[in-house]
């Protein structure tokens, strides 16, 4: 494990995206603080790796700006206002489907709020637990979808083609019969601006 991990960190570094690894989810809470400036702003993804390591709990109790679409309480139309001000916020924070051993990262997304805070943010912090290194950019799409994507339709009861049986069914699964969670893929295969772009490697399995 520490091979690929090397390999992998030593693959993101050629791409110009900064990779760190860190032993347990309390130093990736730990590191994604420090990555953040203090006076930031910040959009967040629907995350189970997130919701695990309880970063929003954490960025508002130390007074970051989080625009929090999960907010209980708040209206449909409020959660979509703070998708919106989180793809512009100063910072993005988010988690992936799958990253490659080559440091090929992959990044599903049903509204596109994702792609769009991933593409825009001038500071990009991902998280990714172990569980999700693939040997291949192909095996990472396959696992995207027919891994990840499939056991988020069943905990968010998405009214997906997978959500009866966990099969894709990419082919048919298209509006208004049923509501698509992976329309829009993102890979990232490097990146432009040094310093934009940290991925934090858990050891630990976190999220799908
Ligand atoms: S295309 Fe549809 S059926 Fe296939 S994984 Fe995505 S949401 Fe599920």
């Amino acid at each position: 494990m520490e091979q690929k991990i090397e390999g992998l960190i030593a693959g993101l570094k050629r791409r110009n995206i900064e990779g760190i690894y860190v032993e347990s989810r309390q130093e990736a809470g730990v590191k994604i603080e420090q990555f953040i400036p203090k006076s930031s702003s910040v959009g967040i993804s629907g995350s189970k790796t997130l919701d695990e390591i309880g970063i929003v709990a954490r960025l508002e109790a130390s007074g970051y700006k989080v625009f929090n679409q999960y907010k209980p309480g708040i209206s449909r139309q409020q959660s979509m206002q703070m998708r919106n001000l989180g793809c512009r916020a100063d910072c993005f924070l988010t988690s992936c489907n799958a990253i490659s051993e080559k440091g090929e990262i992959v990044f599903f997304s049903g509204y596109g709020h994702r792609t769009s805070g991933i593409s825009n943010a001038d500071n990009l912090v991902v998280v990714c637990g172990v569980n999700k290194i693939t040997s291949s950019l192909d095996q990472a799409l396959k696992r995207s979808r027919e891994h990840a994507t499939v056991l988020n339709c069943k905990r968010l009861d998405w009214k997906s083609a997978c959500l009866q049986d966990g099969t894709c069914r990419k082919d048919i699964c298209l509006a208004p019969e049923y509501k698509r969670m992976c329309c829009q893929i993102l890979v990232i295969e490097s990146e432009v601006n040094p310093g934009r772009m940290k991925v934090i490697i858990v050891g630990e399995s976190l999220g799908f």
